[in-house]
């Protein structure tokens, strides 16, 4: 009951933010005023480099000439996360105000400080994703996302995250969100990757402050740190195009809809039993059974090995690419499902069909570039 009433009121909340917008059709974005239509690039000042140069997160605006959802897409909140940046350049190349229903607020590169210095944290050594929803007078971190929080995600209807998995670590693409909300799951679905997480809120996150304020919030995760990876990037352009279409501030496309996602029951990652340096033997997406070998952890002579072995039934969502371990350290992310992975596995082939990045781009995958290798 609690959950049902929550979502009429986050209904209402966000009736009222698009009633405000049709009665005087002036978007304020960090002061700045934007009417439908029209096209903005904005400076949004953070605290300045110790240099005396200036800082500013980029955003830029596209309104509608019709009104509807206000949907931000948000990238790099860890500094070091890009294959994101590059979904954004995608989608802004594609979108125009003709087209929009509604407004779009992307920031393709929320924690700049960490952009510039190739490092997921703020200088201040702090996670952004965890400074939520911060204060004026906080932390450098506590700060940024205070004003990110306020003056942004504040004005939106919905958001999108994008996210990598950290250095030297990969995901396959795969969205995490409040799933027992049903607007949610339906974004969720409907941004069309085979996995489905149903996450957690973590404290402090932008997800767990967003969803606080009403807003459903899609996290994409795809990759790894540092690198572009063209199936990643083709895979949430698609998502991202999907969720504006789902949502109405896009004509639906002829195609057929995306594949029904699986929802995983749950997933964890399978650790080092020990120290050594790793062979392993399962990639990305591929299925496990109880007992199978994933990988091989040795000592540098040969004298010594010990195999990792899967708990369970399920799928790799992600592992580790750096093949020195510390005992403990996490290896492969494995989600588990109540039905058989075969039907998942297959999904998750024929969908890595669709996307191959031997195979030009189409309109469904971003502009018809080459793709990146
Ligand atoms: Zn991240």
């Amino acid at each position: 009951m609690a959950q049902s009433s929550e979502n009429s009121a986050g209904k209402k909340r966000r009736m009222k933010k698009k009633t405000k917008q049709r009665a005087d059709d002036i978007l304020t974005v960090a002061g700045q005023d934007i009417r439908p239509g029209e096209v903005r690039t904005i400076d949004f000042d953070l605290a300045p480099l110790y240099t005396h140069s200036e800082l500013a997160v980029p955003i830029h605006v596209i309104r509608g000439k019709r009104p509807g959802p206000r949907l931000f897409v948000s990238a790099a909140i860890h500094g070091d996360e890009i294959n994101g940046v590059e979904i954004i350049r995608r989608v802004l190349k594609d979108i125009t105000p003709g087209k929009l229903r509604g407004d779009l607020i992307a920031i393709p590169v929320v924690n700049i400080y960490g952009f510039i210095n190739h490092a997921r944290y703020l200088p201040d050594g702090r996670d952004l994703n965890r400074s939520f929803p911060g204060s004026p007078k906080g932390s450098l971190s506590g700060r940024v996302a205070h004003s990110f929080l306020n003056e942004i995600i504040d004005l939106c209807t919905h958001g999108i995250d994008l996210h990598t998995g950290a250095r030297h670590r990969s995901n396959l693409p795969q969205i995490r969100a409040n799933l027992s909300d049903e607007e949610t799951l339906n974004l969720a679905r409907a941004f069309g990757v085979p996995v489905l997480l149903d996450a957690k809120l973590r404290d402090g996150s932008l997800r767990a402050a967003a969803v606080e304020r009403n807003v459903p919030i899609l996290l994409y995760e795809a990759g790894e740190a540092l690198r572009f990876d063209e199936v990643c990037i083709r895979a949430g352009y698609r998502g991202v195009m999907n969720v504006m279409r789902s949502l109405g501030m896009l004509a639906k496309s002829r195609r057929k809809p995306p594949q029904e996602p699986m929802i995983a029951e749950q997933s964890n990652w399978v650790r080092a039993p020990a120290s050594g340096i790793m062979r392993a033997v399962i990639p990305l997406g591929g299925q496990t059974r109880k007992g199978d070998v994933l990988g091989v952890i040795a000592n540098p002579l040969g004298d010594w090995e010990v195999e990792v072995k899967a708990p369970a039934e399920g799928i790799v969502i992600g592992r580790t690419f750096l093949p020195l371990v510390y005992e403990g350290d996490a290896l492969f992310h494995i989600a588990w499902y109540r039905k058989r992975s075969d039907a998942l596995l297959e999904q998750v082939e024929s969908w890595q069909n669709i996307l191959d990045p031997n195979e030009p781009s189409d309109d469904q995958q971003g502009s018809g570039e080459p793709p990146i290798v």
